[in-house]
């Protein structure tokens, strides 16, 4: 069988996303050779640090190499300014607009043997509702008023409901392929408030609803569920959800949610993703009350790796790592101090290098 070569981009950005990334760069290479895949890496700016040396935090090179000769990135953390500084702006959000990624995709996991298993992923839909910023202010006899556009299109609604549904049979695939779960079959959870929002939430809903009707989700069961019981039912009963598909506000507020549920930041990873190309993120920020120290739980990067690779269609090689970072997390001998271990990054490291 030929090698197919990734090019992946490493953006490692600021803080602790200096000390991760090269965890993220290590465990792809450390990929069985019998899975045919070689990589190459892309040493790529963004962040804080690169503002202050160039005036920018995203400089256009960064982003013309990815579009142009990258197959998917990781990208650690960057630090932002307390107070607005001229000229700064996210580069992570930056990157999501200018490479389409419409989809923020972030699994939410415990070990199986823990008290309360939880596996599920909630995929947020990252370019309209209330995020497309049109908000207005004008003054009335009685104060002021301001009010903001939600937009909901047919379109990202079906992409994102159709990711969804793809989302959900590859997590089948990788359970077939030996990463222990706690899901028999394929679930995706539509979320929504269209008893109130029926135009909006309402096209959302029947668009998702329409888009996971098609006959290559035909295993995937559907369910729909009202945000607010939502969130109740999120914390009473996590192990009730394998894939959550939300509009972007909704979105953004379960997946931090679902994030505190499972101990650590540094355990959840992300993906943004677009049309073949995904950038995986760990969930966590720079961390700069511990950088420099080593310490810092490198399985978020980890994870994303593997996501990332879900998302260029190579299912056995994430399936490895996944199941490589649950066996460390099962046995629970070397954790990082968030965990409550006493373990380095490079030890964990190293074990989980072992178990792959
Ligand atoms: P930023 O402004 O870059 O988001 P922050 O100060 O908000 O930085 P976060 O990275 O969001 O810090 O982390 C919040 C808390 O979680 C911090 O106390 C940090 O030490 C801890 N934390 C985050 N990521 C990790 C990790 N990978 N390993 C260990 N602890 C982590
Ligand atoms: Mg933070």
């Amino acid at each position: 069988m030929a090698a197919r070569t990734l090019r992946i981009g490493l953006i490692p950005g600021d803080g602790i996303g200096k000390e991760v990334i090269p965890a993220g760069r290590r465990i792809l290479e450390a990929l069985p050779a019998s899975l045919g895949l070689k990589f190459e890496f892309v040493h790529l700016k963004a962040g804080w640090e690169t503002f202050e040396e160039q005036g920018v935090a995203l400089p256009d090179e960064t982003v013309s190499i990815l579009k142009s000769d990258c197959d998917g990135a990781l990208f650690g953390a960057v630090s932002s300014p307390t107070t607005a500084v001229k000229g700064y702006s996210s580069p992570i959000v930056a990157l999501r607009k200018r490479l389409d990624l419409y989809a923020n995709v972030r699994p939410v996991k415990t070990v199986v043997s823990a008290p309360k298993p939880i596996d599920m992923v909630i995929v947020r839909e990252n370019t309209e509702d209330l995020y497309v910023k049109e908000e207005t202010t004008r003054d009335t006899p009685d104060g002021k008023v301001a009010e903001a556009i939600k937009r909901i299109s047919q379109r990202a609604s079906s992409r994102i409901a159709a990711m969804a549904g793809e989302i959900a049979l590859r997590r089948q695939k990788i359970r077939a392929a030996g990463s222990p779960s706690i899901h028999g079959r394929p679930l995706v959870t539509i979320t929504h408030k269209s008893n109130v929002l029926s135009q909006t939430d309402g096209l959302f809903r029947s668009t998702a609803r329409e888009a996971l009707a098609a006959p290559r989700f035909g295993d995937v069961a559907v369910e729909e569920q009202i945000v607010d019981s939502m969130v109740y039912k999120l914390f009473r009963q996590p192990e009730a959800y394998d894939v959550i598909v939300a509009p972007n506000l909704y979105g953004d507020i379960l997946s931090d949610g679902a994030a505190a549920l499972v101990g650590s930041l540094g355990l959840v990873p992300s993906a943004n993703v677009g049309e073949g190309f995904a950038i995986g993120e760990p969930c966590h920020g720079s961390a700069p009350d511990i950088q420099g120290q080593g310490i810092a739980n490198p399985i978020a990067t980890l994870r994303s790796a593997a996501l990332m690779l879900e998302f260029l269609n190579e299912e056995a090689a994430a399936a490895k790592i996944y199941a490589a970072v649950d066996s460390n997390l099962e046995e629970g001998r070397l954790l990082s101090p968030d965990l409550g271990g006493s373990a380095k990054t490079e030890e964990v490291v190293q074990d989980i290098l072992r178990r792959l």
